[in-house]
């Protein structure tokens, strides 16, 4: 099976990687795809001109040797046949070739050299090398390079250079290729043979390439990688000289709503109208990026003191205030900005970071207006809104993805399924799982994201069984809030009936906090899940305040140790005999029992002995990639951890 390493190009990885971009967690859309696949075959075009190249490169003068060496036969033997076809082998190739004698004349050149130093060969032949080709003016390494290009025809030696940058009477500064072949006659060094391959088009292609990696195709501004690294190189900079950078963080208010009622198309012109006026409010030095979206940044650099920050930012702003003209139509959207200055311990994440922190504070305060960070800004709650404004892109951006950690059979250590644990790949990298879910129970998100995961499960869970290996279980958390939602077994079913594999091999887990919230209608809830064939786990067991007793109650079909009793079993004899009680309590109830958090062979052992049915912890396996979690599921077929 193709991986995303066989299918994109190495450097285009590395850059996908760099800019954050979690390969399996792209969406598998045509466009994206598509789009991607191309920027992929660029790469692959360059390497493979660049291949061309080298071996033109290395041919022509090792064919040139040979190409003395037959000429000096055929002249010796007077074929004037051979003769004919060298010259005309001489005439036909699209390499440069300059025949110089020792001293440094031009004997011979080829219409190619011709081309290149834009002369003829009648006003050329008779000058001196030096007269017609050169190195690049100010351009200290391709002097030297030619300068050794000369001493080696004096001397007769073999030489090549790669990429010197030449002048000829035409053309200055273009990259080349060169390499010297000497000559031999009976009285030693008799000059030799240049050959010039203008590389200038693969230069440009390099160029190109560099480019596109760097800034956003839309508006041609730096893109989010680049400005990251313009930034810590800037700031390493400024420290040295104890002057201060300014981040202006700018999102445009309202752009959504054009986007979506003009179409993206009038989107794309407005960002583009939206970037000529902000190019427009700031001065020479300053740099602008667009960090995705409808989001801008600006760096400014030699800031004296804040208020200079802030007279750009309310420039901005008020270049964005007055309405865009897009198809006859009036579209409003105006700016808001967050502005930070650096200080000694700034850091580009931190600068950033404060930033959108103030840009938040602008919104907040009624949009279109610039807001200056300050210290007192930065509390838990002002983390905690901005987190939560993200988090409400995070589904839409793809900043989610799921994680698979193995489970085993406790008595022959068999690879029995996988927990899907969901991963949130935030704004300043990756977020406590334990406290974006819960921020996203707390502000109604949960449900999207819910069902977000269980798709994502049920997906893996089709590859599976698409390739055989259905006997494989995979379990989901549920949210309390998710539990309420009277739509749950429904989509639970549906879900399941396109998973291509029993539906007892789905198995949700649902927390303590659930079945005592709202017993009756967690009960029931449960039974009509159960209805659908799937399985229902009760999580981190011993956490919350439920009985042992209380969970006759309830239709469960397992239950998991939480990880503080598994960890604390070693060393409390308490602990221990807990363990023991929810085992064999639970046994009797018919449920399986899996102990979670297993991290030494201590404990592993210990749960064993108990009788435990299933395992699993960072001893057997961290939660892994989608990728990897499949490659596991086919090693670990008829094999142990
Ligand atoms: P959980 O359901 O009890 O998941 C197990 C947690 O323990 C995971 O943390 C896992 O990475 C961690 N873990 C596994 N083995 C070990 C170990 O040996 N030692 C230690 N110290 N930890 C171990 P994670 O991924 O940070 O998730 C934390 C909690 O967030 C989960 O606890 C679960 O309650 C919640 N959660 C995760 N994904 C989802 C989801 O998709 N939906 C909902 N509603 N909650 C989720
Ligand atoms: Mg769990
Ligand atoms: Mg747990």
């Amino acid at each position: 099976m193709s991986t995303v390493e066989d299918r994109w190009h190495r450097v285009l990885l590395r850059q996908m990687r760099r800019a954050g971009l979690d390969l399996d967690a792209l969406p598998q859309e045509p466009a994206l795809t598509g789009l991607l696949d191309r920027i992929s075959a660029t790469y692959a075009e360059a390497d493979q001109e660049r291949y061309l190249n080298d071996r033109a490169f290395a041919l022509s003068s090792g064919e040139m040797l040979e190409l003395n060496e037959r000429l000096r036969r055929a002249q010796a033997t007077e074929l004037a046949v051979e003769r004919d076809r060298l010259q005309a082998v001489f005439d036909a190739v699209a390499i440069g070739l300059v025949v110089v004698a020792t001293d440094g004349r031009v004997i011979d050149l080829n219409p190619s050299a011709e081309a290149l130093l834009g002369s003829t060969s009648r006003s050329t032949v008779g000058l001196d090398l030096g007269e017609v080709l050169g190195p690049a003016p100010d351009d200290a390494a391709s002097q030297s390079a030619f300068d050794a290009l000369v001493s080696s025809a004096r001397t007769g030696h073999a030489w090549r250079g790669a990429d010197v940058h030449l002048a000829t009477p035409i053309r200055r500064g273009f990259p080349a290729n060169l390499a010297f072949a000497p000559l031999f006659d009976d009285l030693g060094p008799a000059g030799g043979v240049l050959a010039i391959t203008d590389t200038t088009e693969r230069a440009e292609a390099q160029a190109e390439l560099a480019w596109r990696a760097s800034h956003d195709a839309l508006t041609g501004l730096l893109n989010r990688t680049a400005l990251h690294e313009l930034l810590h190189w800037s700031l390493d900079r400024r420290r040295v000289g104890g002057a201060r950078v300014a981040v202006l963080f700018i999102d445009l208010d309202r752009f959504k709503l054009v986007n979506d009622s003009l179409g993206h198309a009038a989107g794309d012109a407005l960002l583009v109208a939206a970037v000529t006026r902000i190019i427009a409010a700031t001065r020479a030095h300053d740099t602008v990026a667009r960090l995705g979206g409808d989001e801008f940044v600006i760096l400014t650099e030699h800031i004296a003191d804040p208020q200079e920050a802030m007279q750009l930012a309310d420039r901005i702003v008020r270049a964005l205030a007055t309405p865009f003209t897009l198809d006859s139509e009036l579209a409003f959207v105006s700016a808001s900005v967050g502005v930070a200055v650096s200080d000694a311990s700034s850091t580009a994440a931190s600068l950033l970071r404060d930033a959108d922190v103030a840009l938040y504070r602008a919104k907040d305060a009624g949009r279109s207006r610039a807001v200056l960070f300050h210290q007192s800004m930065h509390d838990d709650v002002a983390d905690r809104v901005r987190l939560e404004r993200h988090l409400r892109h995070a589904l839409d951006d793809n900043e989610l993805s799921v994680a698979f950690q193995p489970i085993y059979t406790a008595l022959d250590r068999r690879l029995a399924g996988f927990e899907t644990l969901v991963r949130w790949d935030g704004p300043d990298g990756w977020v406590d799982p334990g406290l974006f879910v819960r921020l996203a129970e707390d502000t109604g998100l949960v449900g999207l994201m819910g069902d977000w995961v269980l798709e994502s499960a049920t997906d893996f869970m089709t590859l599976l069984s698409r390739r055989g290996l259905a006997h494989i279980a995979l379990s989901v958390n549920l949210s309390s809030i998710q539990l309420g939602d009277p739509m749950l077994p429904a989509r639970v079913a549906e879900l399941v009936s396109r998973m291509g594999a029993p539906p007892r091999q789905l198995m949700l887990e649902i927390t303590e906090t659930a079945l005592l919230a709202e017993p009756d209608l967690t009960r029931e809830r449960l039974h009509e899940l159960r209805a659908c064939g799937v399985r229902v786990a009760l999580d981190d067991f011993g956490t919350g305040y439920s009985s042992l007793s209380a969970l006759r109650d309830f239709p469960l079909d397992a239950l998991k140790i939480d990880k503080s009793f598994v960890g604390g079993m070693i060393d409390s004899g308490r602990d221990r005999a807990i363990v023991a009680a929810i085992i064999s309590l639970g046994h009797a109830l018919g449920m399986t029992i899996i102990a979670e958090g297993i991290e030494t062979i201590e404990q592993c052992d210990a749960v064993t002995a108990l009788g435990c049915d299933r395992l699993q912890g960072f001893l057997l396996g961290h939660p892994l990639t989608p990728a990897d979690a499949e490659a596991l599921v086919a090693d670990a077929l008829g094999g142990r951890p």
